[in-house]
């Protein structure tokens, strides 16, 4: 295919975003898209590139005392008869408008025009976002590659609206289980109730006060809830055993063997069975780096409530957070949608920093 990103379309993060939606990219599909970046960048003398399945990454090699990473997931979700890209007014709709091919051409357009930013830059576009973590382009090359990443603060372009958002929160599931004693329903009292005894664990959950807390002034408003619940034989069966399925979203002052000792001594009496966790991020705003982004932004940040993968830099241990134009609240929706002043706004932002 010709490329589509062309020098004109290059020099306008608008355009550039409205190119990138249309070059059609669903998770495992990303090859596309990766050979029209990996050219463009190719083409640009500043830049060392490397490639690794469909994820690309670009480096300046100035030699500046501290390096930051501009990282962007080239894969979209399924599209949904929302393609090509429409603009409507200051609207931009389509798959991928959001989450985040806006924040993706903001870095792209940076690493095409900024020879000499104030720290080294690695761009890092990645594959397969969306799905799986074991196709995960960040988390591959973070196994295979690692001194790719290696940065002292990165910055995900993941939608949030053009404020930034820190750190992240864990997330773990748990089952907890009840058991009884099975018997025919007829003479249920030689039985005991499993289903019944999950009342006492509905009852924990329901009187269960969620923390708030707050790190480097941004507040992690945690939650504990059940999300399913199985138990049950057949219809003439006292059943013996009840499992609860619980997921808690917890503040990054929590790792994952504190929550799980907090869920195990919550629901002390009970069996626990830890199903999966991701741990959260702290905000790492305390970073030279960071600290300037911030500035650059200039309005406070918030605390990020879902996970993201700046939780894979912080397991790698360099501070990141959350920075993008796209609106987080119609990320994989059908009416997907970037708002255009955003998007100018958000270029304008990481062109300050970047030039201090
Ligand atoms: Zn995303």
């Amino acid at each position: 295919m010709t490329n589509p990103l062309t020098p004109a379309v290059l020099s306008d993060p608008v355009e550039l975003t409205r190119v990138l939606v249309d070059i059609e990219s669903v998770s495992l599909h990303e090859k596309d898209i990766a050979d029209c970046v990996e050219q463009v960048l190719r083409a640009v003398p500043h830049l060392r590139v490397e490639r690794l399945g469909n994820t690309v990454m670009a480096r300046t090699e100035l030699g500046r005392a501290q390096r930051v990473v501009l990282a962007g997931h080239l894969d979209t979700v399924p599209i949904a008869d929302n393609l090509p890209a429409r603009v409507d007014g200051e609207i931009m709709y389509g798959c991928g408008t959001s989450d985040m091919k806006s924040g993706v051409a903001l870095a792209l357009q940076l690493a095409v025009s900024l020879p000499e930013p104030r720290y080294d830059v690695t761009y890092f576009f990645y594959e397969a976002e969306e799905i799986d973590s074991a196709y995960n382009g960040l988390n591959l090359v973070s196994k295979s590659h690692p001194e790719w990443l290696a940065a002292d603060f990165a910055v995900l372009l993941e939608p949030t609206h053009g404020v930034v958002e820190a750190g992240c929160q864990g997330t773990m599931r748990v089952h907890v289980s009840t058991t009884g004693k099975r018997a025919h329903s007829a003479r249920s009292w030689r039985g005991v109730n499993a289903i019944h005894a999950a009342s006492g664990v509905l009852d924990r959950l329901a009187a269960y006060e969620a923390r708030q807390v707050t790190i480097d002034s941004c507040a992690y408003r945690e939650g504990l809830n059940a999300v399913r619940i199985n138990g049950g034989i057949a219809g003439n069966v006292i059943p013996d055993r009840c499992e609860i399925e619980i997921n808690y979203r917890f503040a990054p002052d929590r790792d994952v063997a504190e929550a799980e000792a907090h869920l195990r001594e919550l629901f002390d009496g009970y069996e626990v069975t830890l199903i999966d966790a991701a741990p959260g991020a702290l905000p790492g705003l305390g970073a030279a780096p960071a600290q300037e982004f911030v500035a650059a932004v200039g309005s406070a940040p918030i605390g990020k409530l879902g996970w993201t993968d700046v939780s894979r830099f912080a397991a790698m241990g360099i501070p990141a957070l959350n920075f993008g134009p796209g609106d987080p609240n119609v990320a994989h929706a059908v009416d997907e949608r970037v708002e255009i002043p955003l998007i100018r706004e958000g270029a304008a932002t990481l062109h300050r920093w970047l030039v201090g």
